[in-house]
């Protein structure tokens, strides 16, 4: 499968009034045509800063290295690398054109004033040829395929008239109504009750079948990364520290991170098993620690490369691999 994104070291600082904070370092990683990416960790991680970097979306006080490249391969057209995208005119590929985003809160998405539809027709008309008359049957028709029922009475409505569930599937409708090539969803189903999540999961998977679009996905649930994703990549502080396929993260995790992730879940088979919690709070981005970053908190940090040698990314199968140095033994002999 070819990629449609390709991130390569994508470094952001953010500058402040106490100097510059680094919040994502040297991350890379790819999201192939139709293909579901589950990009994981805690609050603070990154995630959603490195979401935002796809699109250029962070705000004006953030800085990338020079070496950060976030190529969009669309067919037929030279790879664009979206760093070097400098007009508004330039940049609407990559925010609505060919990259859509979504987000927890629908509220965010939608102007509280104007009527869900008029919102719908405005972005058709600025990223398609459609006229006002074509854009308005197209929402109400994707209105209609997210499973929103008197379609042409909600294209009326304004947010705060609909439901949770109804108001993410809007935004769904919404952000897919120009077809992106890759949808990133911002914990699109924190905010929801666990039947709503689960249509909305459900919605999300068909969709990409019939448009055959990529989507990063961005939770801190894993719960919700093993029913969706074919791929995960975990965050920590800024850094990833393990990738690869679904099922051989979750069945073999191999940073002491990822591991403690899945040992914090609540377990249905065992509800007297004691909740695992990862020791310690994620440090402040003001005090990265040397070394591997995860030193702090890692019940495995035993050897001295672990305090000052950040580890590189070690392959345990072709499609799986971790940055740990238990797992480079190199490092450690
Ligand atoms: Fe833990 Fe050391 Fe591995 Fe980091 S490198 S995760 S501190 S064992």
């Amino acid at each position: 499968m070819k990629n449609l994104i390709d991130v390569q070291n994508l470094s952001l600082k953010f500058k402040t009034d106490e100097g510059l904070i680094t919040a994502v370092d040297n991350v890379s990683f790819s999201i192939a045509q139709g293909e579901i990416l589950g990009l994981v960790g805690e609050s603070g991680s990154g995630k959603s800063v490195t979401a935002k970097s796809i699109m250029r979306l962070n705000p004006g006080n953030a800085v990338y290295s020079n070496d950060t490249k976030v190529f969009l391969n669309l067919e037929g057209q030279d790879p664009i690398d979206i760093m070097q995208l400098k007009t508004a005119k330039e940049m609407k590929v990559a925010r609505g054109g060919a990259i859509s985003m979504i987000f927890q809160e629908p509220m965010a998405s939608f102007a509280p004033a104007i009527s869900i539809g008029d919102q719908m027709v405005e972005q058709l008309l600025i990223h398609t040829d459609y006229n006002a008359k074509q854009a308005k049957k197209y929402s109400i028709e994707m209105l209609d395929r997210v499973g929103i029922s008197d379609a042409d009475k909600r294209f009326s409505q304004f947010a705060f008239e609909l439901s949770g569930g109804m108001r993410q599937r809007a935004m769904i409708a919404m952000a897919l109504s120009t077809k992106p090539k890759l949808l990133i969803a911002d914990e699109p189903t924190t905010a929801l009750d666990v039947t709503i999540q689960l249509q909305v999961i459900d919605l999300m998977k068909d969709l990409v079948k019939e448009f055959g679009m990529a989507i990063l996905f961005i939770t801190h649930d894993l719960g919700v990364i093993a029913q969706t994703a074919d791929k995960v990549a975990v965050m920590y502080l800024g850094k990833l520290i393990e990738k690869g396929e679904v099922r051989d993260v979750l069945r073999n995790p191999s940073h002491p991170y990822t591991q403690g992730l899945i040992d914090a879940l609540p377990r249905l088979d065992n509800l007297d098993a004691p909740l695992k919690a990862i020791k310690g709070d994620i440090p402040s981005p003001l005090e990265r620690p040397n070394g591997c970053i995860f030193h702090t908190r890692c019940p495995k940090d035993m050897v001295t490369a672990c305090r000052n040698i950040v580890p590189d990314f070690t392959a345990l199968n072709p499609k799986h691999e971790a940055a740990c140095h238990l797992i480079n033994k190199e490092a450690t002999s």
